[in-house]
């Protein structure tokens, strides 16, 4: 016989209950070390479930999903699409192993990233994250001057843009210029060559607006000029910058870089790890531009958000100088033991099919012209300073005073305080410093973007009150 609980069990219970969530966030506090996170002063956030942009806390708070749970989720949470797709695959195998072997469902993956990339693209490299995917195009690119039919082992050096951010691995970092990231591990990088960030916002003076495409490409194209001999690749974010503070780049820029690279023999290695899948308005940010990389860097959007997987895609001309006997030693000596993990793939799989089911792309333009008014009104407010945007994505530069482009104390940590009352709205928010990063799921609705950002201007006004 089933007894019911008596009432002071099930209060008991919902006692212990609290008391779990009390242990919870302590052992969130002592044993989770968190990412770029200041552990001394971290308050716990425990999300324990979402659905579509909506995120949902171990106690019933909802939030909606201002960040794309840091720039991943494409298509919302639990879409029923690829939940479906990860639970089938994990009814066949979780996980086999991608070195010197395969499982259908990746290869299917591969097949379609090709297909869908721009021309040329025809070899994939998996890997599990965004830094891995930059690190093997940096180990491709460097081993292919080494080995190709007419080597040229003098072709060591890498060019990146100031301000760069590819990734946390250090061949990553070498190729990054965030001081505040990367100074600390200065002795143990690889010297790269820098090229200016093509910045508007704070440019200098002489920066002629309507030519900042080309006046940003001379420099490249001194460099180039100067060097091509030593250089093996550059990378380069295509048409924003994002960790950077997400820097939009002048139209043309990209495709200026790829006629340069082109001319001095020099490949391009393009890094849409945070751009890819949909963020700009098209499904990759190369498309703006007519542009066809030597190397395609993709992860964050691959999976739609659910899983850890990256690639790295190649040219033929790439892929051939690694081709030989096995006893010549001309393979690529990397790989990681989840590389291509069937459920990843699955997702990945599953991702792109909602891209053409739903018309993801078709749907974004009234988004993006929504994002476009809003941005436009909050760059009257007295404290922000610039606003910006690259398709879906939306960036408010928060200054002290606005005629100057004087910006805050970075110790007063007004972009943090603004997120935290943004929080008080029921919207999740991470900044770049005192940047205000917008960045939904592309699923997001008219109507949450209008939360999103409504939350986010009362976040502004709270955070600068004092200003
Ligand atoms: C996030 C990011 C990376 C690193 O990806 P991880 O998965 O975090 O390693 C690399 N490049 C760009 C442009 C990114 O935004």
């Amino acid at each position: 016989m089933v007894v019911p609980p008596a009432h002071d069990a099930v209060e008991r219970r919902t006692g212990d209950h609290r008391a779990a969530d009390a242990d919870l966030e302590r052992w969130d506090r002592e044993h989770v070390w968190h990412a770029f996170t200041q552990m001394a002063d971290y308050e716990p956030l425990l999300i324990e479930r979402a659905h579509g942009c909506t995120l949902v806390d171990h106690q019933g708070r909802e939030y909606l999903d201002g960040v794309a749970s840091l720039w991943c989720n494409i298509h919302g949470h639990a879409h029923p699409h690829i939940d479906a797709a990860i639970c089938e695959q994990l009814s066949k195998v979780a996980h086999t192993t991608l070195l010197g072997a395969s499982n259908s469902t990746t290869v299917r993956l591969a097949r379609r990233l090709v297909e869908l990339a721009p021309a040329g693209l025809n070899h994939v490299f998996f890997s599990s994250d965004g830094s891995s995917a930059v690190e093997v195009a940096l180990k491709m690119a460097f081993q292919y001057w080494q080995q190709r039919a007419d080597p040229r082992p003098q072709k060591t050096h890498f060019v990146a843009l100031a301000d760069a951010y590819h990734g946390d691995t250090l061949g990553s970092v070498s190729v990054g210029g965030v001081a505040r990231f990367h100074a600390m591990f200065r002795p143990l990088l690889f010297d790269c060559w820098r090229v200016p960030a093509p910045i508007t916002y704070r440019a200098p003076a002489e920066v002629p607006r309507d030519r900042a495409a080309e006046y940003y490409l001379a420099p490249v194209e001194r460099l180039l000029a100067e060097r091509h001999s030593e250089i093996a690749a550059l990378v380069v974010e295509p048409l924003m910058q994002a960790a950077a503070g997400m820097i939009v780049h002048p139209q043309g820029y990209l495709r200026g870089l790829r006629e340069i690279t082109r001319r001095y023999d020099v490949l391009l290695i393009a890094d849409e790890v945070a751009v890819g899948f949909g963020r700009t308005g098209k499904l990759f940010a190369c498309e703006h531009e007519a542009v066809s990389p030597d190397f395609l860097c993709l992860g964050k959007g691959l999976t739609g958000g659910y899983l850890p997987m990256a690639a790295t895609l190649a040219t033929d001309e790439v892929w051939n100088a690694f081709l030989g006997p096995a006893s010549a030693g001309r393979q690529l000596f990397h790989g990681h033991s989840y590389s291509g993990n069937p459920l990843a793939a699955a997702a990945a799989l599953a991702s792109l099919e909602v891209f053409d089911r739903e018309q993801v792309l078709h749907h974004l333009p009234a988004k993006i012209e929504r994002l476009r008014q809003h941005l436009a009104r909050i760059a009257g407010h007295e404290h922000v300073g610039d606003v910006r945007q690259c398709g879906l994505i939306g960036a408010i530069e928060l200054v002290r005073e606005r005629a100057t482009a004087t910006p805050f104390d970075w110790n007063e940590q007004r972009g943090r305080a603004a997120c935290r009352y943004a929080r008080e709205r029921g919207v999740l928010l991470r900044p770049l410093g005192d940047i205000l990063v917008i960045m939904p799921p592309l699923a997001v609705t008219i109507d949450e973007l209008d939360q999103i950002v409504s939350a986010a201007e009362y976040g502004i006004e709270r955070a600068t009150a004092d200003g």
